[in-house]
């Protein structure tokens, strides 16, 4: 199997989510004890949390790029950033390790592809909903992202970042979530992605209105047939490759 590096703790909640996923995973494919070789940098993500909020996006670029460099010279042979948000500064940590990073609005825009869906409506923190950096790499892929009105966007933001990331689960939230893709589902929505790592805690991708792409899920699953390529003999998946490649 191939050793997959973790980078984690944004927050830790929806890390334990991957590992969960990517270890049953193994054990599914391999049976026995078998198990994920991962190595983990879980981060204290207050402080992150922190920068993100006073826009200091060099000092973030900076722990995670020494992270990612950390964990290639620890011998890792790819890469996750297991949150949506960060990967704002995914070119910016790519160049700096040999490795692969495995990107999640790829593997989602993917799964998206393999489901026929070619257009959703985007759930994430604010600065997945509002920057280019998401939207623009999934509809690379020809797909259409919406997003919902200012005042839902900010609820979503303030729900992931004042509930979800502290480990906080209400059943306010969940109501809003259910009533928020009632609307988005009466305004036409044909699928819903979940831009954020914490937002499955909330919303059941698999009773719900419509379709929902999880982006937690599909990322850990992604990560799973990497790590499980050697050891099944298949070949490299398309989003190890480079992006042009990828999109012809
Ligand atoms: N985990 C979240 C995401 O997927 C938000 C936390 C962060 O800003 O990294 O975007």
């Amino acid at each position: 199997m191939r050793k997959l590096g973790m980078m984690g703790g944004m927050s830790w909640a929806s890390t334990a989510i991957y590992y969960n996923h990517i270890n049953r995973g193994v054990r599914r494919a391999l049976g026995g004890r078998h198990s994920a070789p991962l190595l983990i940098e879980s981060f204290d993500f207050e402080p992150l949390a922190a920068m993100q909020a006073a826009d200091d996006w060099d000092g973030i670029a900076a722990v995670l790029t020494e992270s990612a460099r950390r964990l290639e010279d620890a011998g890792v042979d790819g890469l996750i950033l297991c949150t949506n948000t960060m990967h704002k500064l995914y070119d910016r940590i790519a160049v700096e390790v040999e490795i692969p990073i495995l990107h999640v609005a790829d593997e989602t825009a993917a799964a998206m592809q393999a489901a026929g869906v070619d257009r959703a409506a985007l759930l994430g923190t604010r600065f997945t909903m509002t920057e280019d950096f998401y939207v623009e790499r999934i509809e690379r892929h020809g797909i259409r992202l919406g997003v919902p009105d200012r005042e839902d966007m900010a609820e979503v933001d303030r729900i992931i970042f004042d509930e979800l990331t502290r480990g906080e689960v209400t059943i306010q939230s969940k109501r809003a979530l259910r009533t928020l893709i009632a609307k988005l589902d009466k305004a036409g929505a044909e699928a819903v992605v979940l831009g954020c790592t914490e937002l499955v805690m909330l919303v059941d991708p698999h009773a719900n209105l419509l379709p929902i792409f999880d982006t937690t899920e599909i990322h850990a699953e992604a990560a799973l047939r990497w790590i499980l390529e050697d050891a099944q003999g298949q070949k490299p998946l398309d989003s190890t490759r480079p992006l042009a490649e990828t999109v012809g």
